[in-house]
């Protein structure tokens, strides 16, 4: 597909905008078909890898026609979680180069973020991953354009993070899929394309110093703030923790900003110093302006800051759902009356689908299965509702089906087969069928299908704990105090074994409010299991903990630390990892047990 000559602020051409959704009506249409023909091309490149060539033995799956194909290899290829494909993985990375997933040798491992099950995983990343990176970023800008358009010449304030790349015992670059698609031919591409709208140079963005590049995102996109027209990250807490730590060090920029110099002891990194201080100038006046407005700011609690700051700036954009749905009160809160747009649903593993509503609020937000990006099949499952004390597994499923199979209204969990080396491969997350766009699914992310709090019959997901958390907040907002984030940790070790949920709490709130939070929280949890080892106690009442401020930061150094990106990171919202249970109960200041059900 041609760019066209004339731009339109996405630094894409309304004919090349016009072309790709084009594009993407004509594959929805044909979903069923596209999804066989890109199963077939998938095969057809890698039918003779190892994997699986144990599977199919000498079945000519590659001369078959599309229909014929499709059910074969779902007959023959088993289901596979990521530790059925781990042995395989590891010898690619400590150097293998036999043909074991893919006919093409694979030069670099993804590392999945890790925070939402606690464990990194390697997954293969090719030039596939970073072309359909590049092609959802102009997809969905397409469809974004349409509702919100951005004037030529503008910039973006984007708050992204690469983290540090290494090599594996086998020479391979392992890295987050984020880092690596920075890296790659196609982030510059689209860098050239949209090069006078990206408010930070590349310096900026691979520092590896997630609390220096934040104040070089937050300096440079103010230094150009006239010119930003939407703010983005890839993750909303990105955005959260950049807009906090502006509210410490707004002072700081605003100096430089005046001075066209860069404070030596918050910025010590050479490259990134000459980087930014090549592209800035000494802006006295805006500097001033800046002032006046953050002052004001100060005393609204920050309310509104981003049309504030950026006056032209037509809406923040990010992904919002699931785990990130905590951060949206305070995303409107900075955002005022902003639109918020909620971006796109994808994995480390493979891209999902596209939001081609952009206008809807970020609760309402569906995402368009792209049929080109993996083959993908769906389990249908049942969330045991009765049945506490039989059943052993938290969900009831039945036999997979293709796209064109699902039902509006049903939950499934994903499985993809990818151009990068996973065969029926579970990722793991749950997603409702919200409706369809001509013939595509429309998927409601519901969340992560690994259960994150059982103690023994009772089985809550993360959904659940994010309702009851809701529901305990409410009466924590009445009071004017707000929930800067949370977790969790079902304690097993005591008995009887119960629930440790973790506040980490902006303001001041009576003991007796918490009291009733933590009351709530226990008789909100509508889990048959829990219900009923509740009233025989053989769940203990529930504790909430309250701790000190900073707590979520120190849990994020950790993961950083440990090698995830910021772009990436996700506050794990149950956790046994021994050192994340160590620093919530160092930083504990408080605690309450729930007097329900006594
Ligand atoms: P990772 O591969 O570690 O970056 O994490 C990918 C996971 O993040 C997915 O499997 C989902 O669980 C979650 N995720 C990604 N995009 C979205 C989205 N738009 N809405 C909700 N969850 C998402």
């Amino acid at each position: 597909m041609e760019a066209a000559n004339n731009t339109n602020g996405n630094g894409y051409g309304n004919n090349y905008e016009c072309d790709i959704i084009r594009w993407f009506e004509y594959i929805s249409e044909n979903a069923g078909e596209v999804q066989r023909e890109t199963l077939r091309r998938i095969l057809e490149q890698n039918y003779d890898v190892e994997y699986l060539k144990k599977r199919l033995g000498d079945t000519k799956i590659q001369d078959m026609d599309a229909c014929e194909m499709e059910t074969l290899y779902t007959s023959l290829v088993p289901l596979a979680s990521h530790t059925d494909l781990e042995p395989y993985i590891q010898r690619i990375a400590d150097g293998d180069t036999a043909s074991l997933l893919t006919q093409e040798p694979i030069t670099k491992l993804s590392l999945s973020s890790g925070t939402t099950e606690g464990r990194q995983k390697y997954v293969p990343f090719t030039k596939h991953s970073s072309q359909t990176t590049l092609q959802i970023f102009r997809l969905a800008a397409a469809y974004r354009s349409r509702v919100y358009p951005i004037r030529e010449g503008g910039r973006i304030l984007e708050f992204i993070y690469s983290s540090k790349q290494f090599k594996t015992k086998g020479g391979l670059t392992a890295g987050t899929a984020t880092t690596h698609y920075y890296a790659s031919e196609e982030f510059k591409i689209k860098q050239e394309k949209t090069k006078s709208f990206t408010c930070s140079p590349e310096e900026v963005i691979s520092s590896g110093e997630y609390k220096q590049s934040t104040y070089c995102h937050l300096l440079l996109g103010l230094f150009f703030s006239d010119q930003v027209e939407f703010i983005t990250s890839t993750f909303a807490y990105s955005i959260v923790q950049a807009f906090t730590a502006f509210e410490e060090c707004w002072q700081d920029i605003c100096i430089d900003i005046r001075e066209g110099s860069l404070s030596s002891s918050r910025i010590t990194l050479p490259k990134m110093r000459k980087a930014v201080l090549d592209t800035i100038s000494p802006k006295p006046y805006l500097a001033s302006k800046i002032e006046v407005v953050c002052k004001k700011l100060e005393s609204l609690d920050w309310f509104g800051l981003v049309p504030k700051l950026w006056p032209n700036a037509k809406y923040v954009y990010s992904i919002m759902t699931g785990s990130m749905q905590h951060y949206l009160k305070k995303l409107r809160h900075y955002a005022g009356d902003l639109p918020l747009v909620s971006a796109d649903y994808g994995s480390t593993e493979s891209w999902i689908g596209v939001n081609v509503d952009p206008s809807f609020p970020p609760e309402d937000v569906t995402f368009a299965v792209i049929p080109t990006f993996s083959y993908f099949e769906f389990i249908p499952i049942h969330r045991r509702k009765q049945d506490c004390n039989s059943a052993i597994d938290d969900f009831i499923e039945d036999e997979p089906v293709p796209l064109s199979q699902v039902k509006l209204g049903q939950e499934y969990e994903i499985v993809l087969t990818s151009f990068t080396g996973l065969y029926r491969y579970r990722l793991g997350d749950v997603v409702e069928v919200a409706g369809f766009h001509k013939g595509t699914p429309k998927l409601n992310f519901v969340c992560r299908r690994k259960l994150i709090l059982t103690v023994n019959i009772d089985k809550n997901t993360e959904k659940d704990l994010q309702l009851v958390v809701d529901r305990g907040s409410q009466l924590l907002n009445k009071t004017g105090a707000e929930l800067v984030d949370f977790t969790s940790h079902a304690d097993i070790v005591n008995q009887p074994g119960h629930y440790i949920i973790y506040w980490e709490i902006k303001g001041d709130v009576e003991e007796g409010v918490l009291n009733q939070c933590c009351r709530e929280m226990d008789v909100s949890f509508v889990d048959p299991g829990y219900v009923v080892s509740r009233r025989t106690n053989s769940i203990g009442p529930l504790e909430l903990c309250i701790v000190k401020r900073g707590a979520f930061r120190m849990i994020l150094d950790y993961f950083v630390g440990n090698g995830a990106a910021l772009s990436q990171f996700k506050t794990p919202r149950c956790t046994s990892n021994q050192v994340l249970v160590r620093i919530l109960n160092d930083w504990t200041i408080k605690r309450f047990h729930s007097t329900a059900y006594c």
